[in-house]
C-alpha cells in the first residue's frame, strides 16, 4: 500500500522514554499530518468496510484517538476500553501482568452485548499484554472479536503470541 511510507515517516521516534534504553514510537507527529493520519484510518476502514462490525473497542490512552474516526465510519459502537477505576458504573475487568507486578483494565457491563463483532484498536503492540487482555475480556462478555488493530507493531517483541491466536492487522511495523 502505497500511503503505507508517509505513515510510517510521520511517527517520531525518541530515544530513552520514559526509560533509558527504551525507543518510545511517538504517534502524536501522525496526528499532525492530515493526509498520513486520515491514510492510517482510511486504511482501516477500507478493511472492516465489509464486515459487519458491531463495536470498535479503544484501549486508553492512545487507541481512544484512532477508534472512534474508524467507529464512526464504519457505523459502529465505540467502546472504550479503560484502565482500572475510572469508569463511573458498573464495570468488568480483566488483569494483566507487566515487568513488575499487575495492571487492570475495565469496561462498563452492557457496553458489549453477547454476539457483538468487534475490532479491538490501539497505537502499539509491544509484548502484546494489554491488547491481549482487551481480547479476554471481549470474549467474557459475549463478544466476538473478528481482528486486533494496531498502527504500529514490534515484531521483535512478539506480541501475536498473546492473542490466543486471533489475527491482528498492523498498518506499520518497526525493529
Ligand atoms: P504491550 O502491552 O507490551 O503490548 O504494550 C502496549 C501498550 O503500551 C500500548 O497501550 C501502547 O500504547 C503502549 N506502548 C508501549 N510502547 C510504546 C511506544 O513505543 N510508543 C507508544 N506506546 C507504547
Amino acid at each position: 500500500d502505497a500511503r503505507v511510507k508517509g505513515i510510517a515517516e510521520s511517527i517520531r521516534s525518541i530515544r530513552d522514554f520514559p526509560k533509558p534504553g527504551i525507543l518510545f514510537r511517538d504517534v502524536t507527529t501522525l496526528l499532525l499530518n492530515p493526509k498520513a493520519f486520515k491514510d492510517c484510518i482510511d486504511i482501516c476502514v477500507e478493511r472492516y468496510a465489509e464486515s459487519k462490525i458491531d463495536v470498535v473497542a479503544g484501549i486508553e490512552a492512545r487507541g481512544f484517538i484512532f477508534g472512534p474516526p474508524i467507529a464512526l465510519a464504519l457505523g459502529a459502537k465505540f467502546v472504550p476500553v479503560r484502565k482500572a477505576k475510572k469508569l463511573p458504573g458498573e464495570v468488568i475487568g480483566e488483569e494483566y501482568s507487566l515487568e513488575y507486578g499487575t495492571d487492570k483494565i475495565e469496561i462498563h457491563v452492557g457496553a458489549v452485548n453477547p454476539g457483538d463483532r468487534i475490532i479491538v484498536v490501539d497505537d502499539l503492540i509491544a509484548t502484546g499484554g494489554t491488547l491481549g487482555a482487551a481480547l479476554r475480556l471481549m470474549e467474557r462478555v459475549g463478544g466476538e472479536v473478528v481482528e486486533c488493530v494496531c498502527v504500529i507493531e514490534l515484531p521483535e517483541l512478539k506480541g501475536r503470541a498473546k492473542l490466543n491466536g486471533k489475527p491482528l492487522f498492523t498498518v506499520v511495523e518497526f525493529e
